[in-house]
C-alpha cells in the first residue's frame, strides 16, 4: 500500500486493490475529481469530499481534477466559481493544470446525445412537465410510455435540431433517454437528458438554448477526462445505474467506477447550499463569509486553519452507509489542537474592571517579560508594560465569594501573570452599588510571580496596563441553530424557527495588549484563559475587531476520554 500512515477506508481499499500488481486496472492509474456546481460557496461538507479526492490523488502520486459542473445557467455565477478555487487552494490542495468546466464539453455532449438518438436510445418528448410527472408513476406503481416514445430516428433528429435552434419555448420539448418506464428505479424511467432554457450561460453566453442534465453530463465528463474513480455522496447511489447506462450505450473508452460514501453532517449546523443561500439572502447572517456560517470562507474568517479542517475530515472517516451526524465539538477540538501549537499568547480583558495600585509609584512604567507560546520556544518572548492602573476581568473579582472562589476578593491576594502579587484593599462602588474600581496594593518583592517568604496564592489572573491597553470589539459566537438537528421543526415551519437569537454576542469594550494594534487581518491569537481569537477583516488599527474562533474549553476531548475510559473498563472486566 502506498501510504500506511493514512487511515484506510473502504474506498482506499478498493483503489489499493485496483492498482495492485495482479490487477492493474486502468493500467494502475488513479484519477479522481472534485466536481462542484458553481451555485454557492463551499461548506465543510465539501471539504470532506475535497480531502478524500485530493487526498487519494496525493497518496497515489496522481492528480485530482477540479471540474465545475456548470450545466444550469440560471443558478450559476462567476463569483462562486472563483471562490471555490480560492477555497480549495486555501485548504492546501492543487489541481495543477487540471481545471475543467462541464460547459467546455457542450459540443461533445451534444454529439453524444445525437449518438443516443441514432442508436434509438433517446427521443424528443412533447409532454408538459406536469404530464411527464403523471406518466412517470410512483415508487409503487410503474410509469407509462410517453406517446412520443416511438418517434423515428429521423423525426427525433429533426425535433432535436429544432430544439437547438430555438424554435420552442422553455418546457415545450425535452430530449429523453429511452430506457424503461417500468423500472423499479425511477431514475431509469426515461430520464430527461436535455432541456430548453432560453438563458445565457456564464461561460458559453448565448451559444445554447438547450442544456444537458446533470446525470447525463456528469458521467460523460468523467469519462472524457479519464477519471478512474468517481467518488460521490450516497444520494447518488440510485443514479449509478443511469451513470453506467449512458457510458455503456455510448462509444467511450473510459468507464469510471462510481463509488458512493456518506455525507458529512454536523450537529447544530446545516450543510446545504440551498439553505445557506437562504440564510444569506434573507439576511439572517451578514454574508457567505459570516463567521457563524459552516462555509470555508466563514470558517477562514472565524480563524479556523486549513490543517484543522483537514485533520477533522480525516477523523470523521469515510463510511459506506448511512450519513451520521458528527458533533460540532469534534470540529472545534481540531481547531483548538492546531491553534494551541501555532497561536501566540496575549492578554485581553473582556469585561474590564479598573484596578489602582495605591503603593505603585505614579508615572512609573515597567517592562515585564512574557512568553509568546509555551508550546513553541522559537516564538520567543515579548515585553508587557506594567503601571499603576490596570484592567482585570470583572469575573476575576468577587466581593462576596463562595467557598471555592480563589481569585481576587476583598483582603485576598492573587498573582498577576508575569508580574507581582496583588492584594485587594478597597472596593469602590457607584451610586447603584456596582463595583467600579478596586484599590489594591502590590508586593514589590514578588516580581516574576514568586514570594521570597514562600507564601502562596491560589490563582493567577491576567491583566493589562490601563494607559497602554488598546480598545477592541470582540465578537463571540454561539451555534447558529439552537437544536442539534436544525431541520427538526414544528409543522409548517422551516429551519428559521431554530435560529439562535444569541448566535452573535458583541463585547464592545474589550482591552487588548498594545502589540495587537499592528496585527494583520486574519492573525490568530490565544487570549490567555479565554480562547482563540483572530483579527476580523473589518478590523482597522484605529478600531480593532476580533472574532472568537473557539473558546479554550474542549468538551469533545473530555467526552472522548470518558468514552475511552469506559471502553477500557469494559475490556479489563472482560479480561478478568
Ligand atoms: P449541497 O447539497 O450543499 O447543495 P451539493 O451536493 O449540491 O451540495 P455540489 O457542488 O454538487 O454540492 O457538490 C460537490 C461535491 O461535494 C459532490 O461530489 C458532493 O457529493 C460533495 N458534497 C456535498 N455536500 C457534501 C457533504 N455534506 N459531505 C460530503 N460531501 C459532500
Ligand atoms: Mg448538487
Amino acid at each position: 500500500m502506498e501510504n500506511e500512515t493514512k487511515p484506510q477506508d473502504f474506498i482506499r481499499e478498493i483503489i489499493a486493490k485496483d492498482v495492485a500488481k495482479t490487477k492493474k486496472k486502468n493500467g494502475g492509474r488513479v484519477i479522481t475529481r472534485f466536481p462542484p456546481e458553481p451555485n454557492g460557496y463551499l461548506h465543510i461538507g465539501h471539504a470532506k469530499s475535497i480531502c478524500l479526492n485530493f487526498g487519494i490523488a496525493e497518496e497515489q502520486k496522481s492528480v485530482c481534477h477540479l471540474r465545475f459542473d456548470d450545466t444550469n445557467p440560471s443558478k450559476e455565477e462567476i463569483e462562486f466559481a472563483d471562490s471555490i478555487q480560492e477555497d480549495v487552494r486555501w485548504l492546501g490542495f492543487d489541481w495543477g493544470e487540471h481545471l475543467y468546466y462541464a460547459s467546455d464539453y457542450f459540443d461533445r455532449l451534444y454529439d453524444y446525445a445525437l449518438e443516443l438518438i441514432r442508436k434509438g436510445k433517446a427521443y424528443v418528448c412533447d409532454l408538459s412537465p406536469e404530464e411527464m410527472r403523471e406518466y412517470r408513476g410512483t415508487l409503487t406503481e410503474p410509469g407509462r410510455d410517453s406517446p412520443f416514445r416511438d418517434r423515428t430516428v429521423e423525426e427525433n433528429i429533426g425535433q432535436f435540431e429544432r430544439m437547438t435552434v430555438g424554435e420552442f419555448e422553455d418546457g415545450e420539448r425535452v430530449l429523453r433517454a429511452k430506457i424503461d418506464m417500468t423500472s423499479g428505479n425511477i431514475n431509469l424511467r426515461d430520464p430527461v437528458i436535455y432541456r430548453i432554457q432560453h438563458k445565457a450561460h456564464h461561460r458559453t453566453g448565448d451559444d445554447w438554448c438547450i442544456y444537458p442534465m446533470y446525470d447525463f453530463t456528469h458521467g460523460i465528463s468523467d469519462s472524457i477526462e479519464g477519471i478512474t474513480h468517481s467518488l460521490c455522496t450516497l444520494e447518488f447511489e440510485d443514479h449509478r445505474p443511469l451513470y453506467d447506462w449512458f457510458l455503456d450505450q455510448l462509444d467511450m473508452d473510459c468507464h469510471p467506477q462510481q463509488i458512493e460514501f456518506s455525507r458529512l453532517n454536523i450537529s447544530h449546523t446545516v450543510l446545504s447550499k440551498r439553505v445557506l443561500r437562504k440564510l444569506v439572502e434573507d439576511e439572517h447572517v451578514s454574508g457567505w463569509d459570516d463567521p457563524r456560517m459552516p462555509t470555508i470562507v466563514g470558517m477562514r474568517r472565524r480563524g479556523y486553519t486549513p490543517l484543522a479542517i483537514r485533520n477533522f475530515c480525516e477523523s470523521v472517516g469515510i463510511a459506506k452507509k448511512s450519513d451520521s451526524v458528527v458533533a460540532l465539538a469534534q470540529l472545534e477540538h481540531f481547531v483548538r489542537d492546531d491553534l494551541n501549537r501555532v497561536a501566540a499568547r496575549v492578554m485581553a480583558v473582556m469585561r474590564p474592571l479598573k484596578v489602582v495600585i495605591t503603593n505603585y509609584p505614579e508615572g512609573q512604567v515597567e517592562e515585564l517579560e512574557a512568553i509568546n507560546n509555551p508550546e513553541d520556544e522559537s516564538a520567543g518572548t515579548r515585553k508587557l508594560p506594567f503601571s499603576k492602573e490596570l484592567y482585570i476581568d470583572r469575573e476575576d473579582f468577587m466581593e462576596n465569594p463562595p467557598k471555592k472562589f480563589f481569585r481576587l476578593t476583598p483582603g485576598g491576594e492573587v498573582r498577576l501573570r508575569y508580574a507581582y502579587f496583588l492584594r485587594c484593599d478597597d472596593v469602590v462602588k457607584d451610586d447603584s452599588g456596582e463595583v467600579v474600581e478596586l484599590h489594591c496594593s502590590y508586593d514589590p518583592e514578588t516580581r516574576g510571580g514568586q514570594a521570597p517568604d514562600g507564601r502562596k496564592v491560589k490563582a493567577t489572573i491576567h491583566w493589562l496596563s490601563a494607559q497602554h491597553a488598546r480598545r477592541a470589539e470582540v465578537r463571540e459566537y454561539n451555534t447558529l441553530f439552537t437544536k442539534e438537528d436544525p431541520n427538526d421543526v414544528s409543522e409548517g415551519a422551516d429551519f428559521t424557527e431554530n435560529l439562535n437569537a444569541e448566535s452573535l454576542v458583541v463585547l464592545p469594550k474589550v482591552f487588548v495588549e498594545p502589540s495587537l494594534a499592528g496585527a494583520k487581518i486574519g492573525a490568530r491569537f490565544q487570549f490567555e484563559r479565554e480562547g482563540y481569537y483572530c483579527v476580523d477583516l473589518e478590523s482597522t488599527p484605529e478600531a480593532l475587531v476580533f472574532n472568537c474562533t473557539v473558546p479554550l474549553r474542549d468538551t469533545w476531548a473530555k467526552v472522548k476520554k470518558t468514552v475511552r475510559k469506559v471502553a477500557k473498563k469494559k475490556v479489563s472486566k472482560k479480561s478478568i
